[in-house]
C-alpha cells in the first residue's frame, strides 16, 4: 500500500486513473486530507462508495499518536508524537495573540551531536517522511507560522523537508504563505545554495554559536566538515539569489562565547554576508556541560552588536518548564 498523504496532486492523479477514478477527484482527496484533516476514506463524502472502498484497499493515511501533551505555565504545548514504527518526535506549539507558530521536527533524534543540544545527544534513529512532517502542522488547529527547528536537522532531510513546505503553501493545502516558514539549518553549505534556487520565499536560519573555527567545531563537529569559510560563500550565493539575508541563531553559553570580543568576531562575520543576529539563552538540560550566560551579558552582548549596525533580538525563552524550549527536545516517552 502506498503512503497516500505526502503526493502532489498531479502524483495523486496519477495514481488514481491506474484504479480507474476520475482525474479530478484528485484535487477533491487532496482537499479532504490537507484542508479538512480527514484520516479516513470513508469520510470522503463526495466520492462514490465504491471508490471511497478502493482507496482504502490501495492507499493508507498515516497518523500521528498524541502520546503525552504537557501544557507550560506561559501557554506553550509540547506533544510527543508516536511514529507507526513505535519511534517518537516531539512538537512544540506557541499561541501568541496575533499568531500560532508550530516548532516542527524532522528527524527522529540528529546524527550532528552538537554538544549543548538535548536532540543532539540523543541516538539518531530515522529521517521523518514528508507525511510525518506534515502531519505535525495539520494536526493542530489554524497555524500562521511553521519554524522547522525541532528535532533534527532538516537539510539532512532536503526532500521531505521541501515536499512538506510545498504541500503545506499549496492553495489547495493549509495555504501557510512561505514567509510564515523559517528552516533552521546547522549550517550544510550545498543545501543552503540549493534552497535559495528553489523559488520560495521561506525564511532561512543558520546555527552559528560560534565565529570563529575553533571554537565552533568543539560546540558543533559539523564545522570540522564544513568551516565557517564555506558557509559563509554558501550564504553569500543565498543572499545573491534570493535578495533575503539569513538570521544566525547564536545560543550564549556562560564564558564559553560570550565575552566582547565575541562580538568583534561575530560582527566581522556579519559584515561579510547579509545577516541579522537572534541571541538565545541557553537551556540547561542533564547533558549539557555549559551554563546559561547572565542576563546581563545577554543584553550587553546585543547593545554591542546593535552598536556595530547589527540588527539583534534576544529570542524569548518558552516552555523550559515542561522541556518544550530550542536544544530541549528528546522524544522520550
Ligand atoms: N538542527 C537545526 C534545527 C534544530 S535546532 C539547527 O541546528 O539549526 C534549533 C535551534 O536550537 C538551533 O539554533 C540551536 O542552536 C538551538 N539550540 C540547541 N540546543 C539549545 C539549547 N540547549 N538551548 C538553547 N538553544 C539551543
Ligand atoms: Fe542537531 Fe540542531 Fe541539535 Fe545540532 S542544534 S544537534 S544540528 S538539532
Amino acid at each position: 500500500m502506498k503512503d497516500i498523504d505526502a503526493l502532489y496532486i498531479p502524483e495523486i492523479r496519477e495514481e488514481i486513473v491506474k484504479l480507474g477514478l476520475k482525474p479530478f477527484a484528485a484535487s477533491q482527496i487532496f482537499h479532504w486530507i490537507h484542508q479538512k484533516q480527514v484520516r479516513n476514506f470513508e469520510k470522503m463524502s463526495n466520492l462514490s462508495k465504491e471508490n471511497r472502498e478502493l482507496l482504502s484497499k490501495s492507499f493508507f493515511l498515516s497518523d500521528l499518536i498524541v502520546e503525552k501533551h504537557q501544557r507550560s505555565k506561559d501557554g506553550t504545548e509540547k506533544f510527543l508524537f508516536k511514529l507507526h514504527d513505535g519511534n517518537h518526535i516531539e512538537t512544540v506549539l506557541m499561541d501568541d495573540e496575533d499568531r500560532k507558530t508550530v516548532c516542527v521536527s524532522t528527524q527522529v533524534g540528529c546524527p550532528l551531536g552538537c554538544c549543548f543540544c538535548a536532540t543532539g545527544s540523543t541516538k539518531f534513529a530515522r529521517d521523518l517522511n514528508a507525511a510525518e512532517i506534515i502531519g505535525q502542522v495539520e494536526q493542530m488547529a489554524r497555524v500562521n507560522n511553521v519554524v522547522f527547528m525541532g528535532m533534527g536537522e532538516p537539510f539532512l532531510n532536503y526532500d521531505n523537508l521541501m515536499r512538506a513546505i510545498r504541500i503545506l503553501n499549496s492553495k489547495d493545502g493549509l495555504n501557510i504563505g512561505a514567509r510564515k516558514m523559517t528552516v533552521s539549518t546547522a549550517g550544510i553549505p550545498d543545501k543552503i545554495i540549493r534552497f535559495g534556487k528553489e523559488g520560495l520565499q521561506v525564511r532561512l536560519a543558520v546555527s552559528l554559536n560560534a565565529a570563529n573555527n575553533e571554537l565552533r567545531s568543539k560546540l558543533m563537529p559539523i564545522n570540522e566538515k564544513y568551516p565557517i569559510n564555506e558557509l559563509v560563500h554558501a550564504i553569500r550565493q543565498y543572499n545573491k539569489e534570493t535578495g533575503r539575508r539569513v538570521t544566525f541563531e547564536y545560543v550564549m553559553l556562560k564564558k564559553i562565547n560570550d565575552n566582547l570580543d565575541d562580538v568583534e568576531e561575530l560582527a566581522a562575520l556579519c559584515d561579510r554576508v547579509k545577516a541579522n543576529v537572534n541571541l538565545i539563552q541557553l537551556n540547561p538540560h542533564d547533558k549539557c556541560a555549559h551554563e546559561p550566560s547572565k542576563p546581563e551579558c545577554v543584553r550587553a552582548f546585543k547593545e554591542a552588536l546593535s552598536e556595530k549596525g547589527i540588527e539583534t533580538v534576544i529570542r524569548i525563552r518558552r516552555g523550559t518548564d515542561i522541556s518544550a524550549a530550542c536544544g530541549q527536545l528528546k522524544g522520550r516517552p
